[in-house]
C-alpha cells in the first residue's frame, strides 16, 4: 500500500527540516520526502496549505483500564487520541487495580493492540498498589514493555523509597515520572491558594507545595545519577528549580499542559467543575514562565493529562468532583489558537513539543518524520475554525473547560504504521 501526501508544509524537527515536500508512505514506513515526487501511489492525499508533522506524541494519558471503564476505555481514548492527532500515548498506572506487575503490563498491551486504533505505551507504577511503601516489580514491568514508571495521581512522601526507586532504575536508564504536590500542604484543597480562592471561600493548594516537591524530586534524582521527569509542571518557582537543575547537569525533564499555558485560576467559578485539575490552575505569573520554560528548553514536552471522568462524577458540587478533564482532542487547538495565532510560540517549536521532545524524554523510537521512520504522521490545518462541542467527542469524558470555545487549528489526518486512522474529524474502521 503506497500513499502520497502531496505539497504539505513538512515539518521534522529532528533534523530542523521545515520545507513545503511531498511525502511518500509505502508499506507502514516513510520511503521518501522530497519535492515533486511522480511516483504512482494507491492514494495520493493532496495536503497543501496543511502542515505535515510527525504523529503527536502524549505522555501523560489517563485510559482508565482495568477497572473504571466508566470513565474511559482504551477504544475510547485512543479513538479520541486519533481524532487529536496523537499517534502515540501513554497511559497512567493508576487503575483498579494500579498497573504494577508484568502481568497487568502485558495484557494492556494486549488489549492495545485489539482494540486501540493508536499506539499506546504503558507506564507501570513505582511502588505497589502505588501505595508508596514497597517498590513494585518495575524490572520484570520493564521486561514486559513498560516504558517509564510513575505513582501518578499524588506524591510518594517517602523520600527514602524514592531514592529507592531511583537507585533501582539507575542501571536501566528509565524515567521516573512524578506528580508533585506535597500533601500535608495541600490536604483538601481544590483550587489555587491566592486571592480568588479567598474570594470564593475554597480551601486553597499553595503553589510551594509543589515546589518543594520538584526540588526534593531533583535532589533525590541527582544524589542517584537517574532520570526524573517532573509532570504538569504549573508554578513558576518550580519552573525555575528545573531551569537550575538542567544547568547543573541534573537528568531531570519537564512537561506542561496547555491547560496550564493558557489558564488562570481567574476560570475558577463555583458552577463550572471542570476547572478543578490536580494541580490547579495558576496565576498569569505561573502562565508566563511555563511559557518561558518551553522557549529557553527547561520544559520538554506539552501533554494533555487526559483524565476523563464519568458525566454524574463531573456533575457534582465544586469541593467533590473528581479532578481533571478530558484533553485529547483539544490539545493541538488550544496551543495552535493561544500559543501559535497569538505569535507567542512558533509552528516548529509546537511540532517539536508535542512529538520529537516527547519522544526523546521516554526513549521511543517515534517522533521523526524522516526516511526509514515508521509511518506515523499528523496532518494540520493550522487555519481552520471549529467550536469545541463535546456532543462530538469521541472520549467518554465530557466537563472540558474548552467546550464552547472556538478554535482556530485541527488535525486533518492521523495516521499510524502507514495506515490512515482519523480524517476530517472522523475516526476510520
Ligand atoms: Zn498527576
Amino acid at each position: 500500500m503506497k500513499i502520497l501526501l502531496k505539497g504539505g508544509r513538512v515539518i521534522n524537527p529532528e533534523n530542523k527540516f521545515d520545507e513545503v515536500a511531498d511525502v511518500l508512505v509505502e508499506d507502514g514506513k516513510v520511503v521518501k520526502i522530497a519535492a515533486g515526487i511522480e511516483e504512482t501511489a494507491d492514494k495520493v492525499l493532496d495536503v497543501s496549505g496543511k502542515v505535515v508533522t510527525p504523529g503527536l506524541i502524549d505522555l501523560h494519558v489517563h485510559l482508565r483500564e482495568p477497572g473504571q471503564e466508566a470513565k474511559e476505555d482504551f477504544a475510547s481514548g485512543t479513538q479520541a487520541a486519533a481524532a487529536g492527532g496523537f499517534t502515540t500515548i501513554c497511559t497512567m498506572p493508576n487503575t483498579k487495580p494500579a498497573v504494577d506487575s508484568a502481568a497487568l503490563v502485558r495484557s494492556l498491551k494486549m488489549r492495545a493492540q485489539e482494540v486501540g486504533v493508536v499506539n499506546v505505551e504503558i507506564i507501570g507504577a513505582v511502588t505497589k498498589n502505588q501505595e508508596g511503601k514497597e517498590l513494585a516489580e518495575m524490572g520484570d514491568m520493564l521486561e514486559a514493555g513498560a516504558v517509564a514508571f510513575s505513582d501518578d495521581g499524588h506524591f510518594d512522601p517517602s523520600a527514602k523509597v524514592m531514592l529507592n526507586a531511583f537507585d533501582y532504575l539507575h542501571t536501566f536508564d528509565k524515567v521516573i515520572i512524578n506528580h508533585e504536590e506535597e500533601p500535608t500542604l495541600i490536604e483538601d484543597g481544590v483550587m489555587n491558594e491566592g486571592h480568588r480562592s479567598a474570594m470564593l471561600g475554597l480551601k486553597g493548594r499553595p503553589t510551594v507545595a509543589e515546589d518543594i516537591a520538584v526540588a526534593r524530586d531533583i535532589m533525590l534524582a541527582e544524589y542517584a545519577g537517574s532520570k526524573v521527569h517532573i509532570a504538569h509542571i504549573s508554578s513558576a518557582r518550580a519552573v525555575d528549580i528545573v531551569r537550575q537543575a538542567k544547568k547543573r547537569g541534573v537528568k531531570v525533564t519537564a512537561e506542561a499542559t496547555p491547560q496550564h499555558l493558557t489558564m488562570t485560576e481567574e476560570c475558577v467559578n463555583l458552577f463550572d467543575t471542570s476547572t478543578k485539575i490536580n494541580p490547579p490552575l495558576r496565576a498569569q505569573k505561573d502562565c508566563d514562565a511555563i511559557l518561558e520554560g518551553l522557549k529557553d528548553g527547561t520544559i520538554d514536552a506539552i501533554v494533555t493529562d487526559h483524565s476523563p471522568h464519568a458525566q454524574e462524577e463531573k456533575d457534582r458540587e465544586y469541593i467533590y468532583a473528581p479532578s481533571g478533564f478530558p484533553g485529547l482532542e483539544t490539545s493541538l487547538g488550544v496551543m495552535l489558537t493561544d500559543l501559535y495565532h497569538t505569535q507567542k510560540l512558533d509552528l516548529p517549536m509546537i511540532v517539536s513539543k508535542m512529538s520529537y521532545e516527547p519522544a526523546q524524554v521516554f526513549g521511543l523510537d517515534a517522533g521523526k518524520l524522516s526516511v526509514g521512520a515508521q509511518a506515523d504522521i499528523t496532518v494540520i490545518d493550522p487555519e481552520l475554525e471549529w467550536t469545541v462541542d463535546e456532543k462530538e467527542f469521541y472520549t467518554k469524558g465530557s466537563h472540558s473547560p474548552f467546550v464552547g470555545r472556538k478554535l482556530k487549528g485541527k488535525a486533518v489526518l492521523t495516521m499510524v504504521k502507514g495506515k490512515v486512522v482519523m480524517q476530517e474529524g472522523k475516526i476510520l474502521d
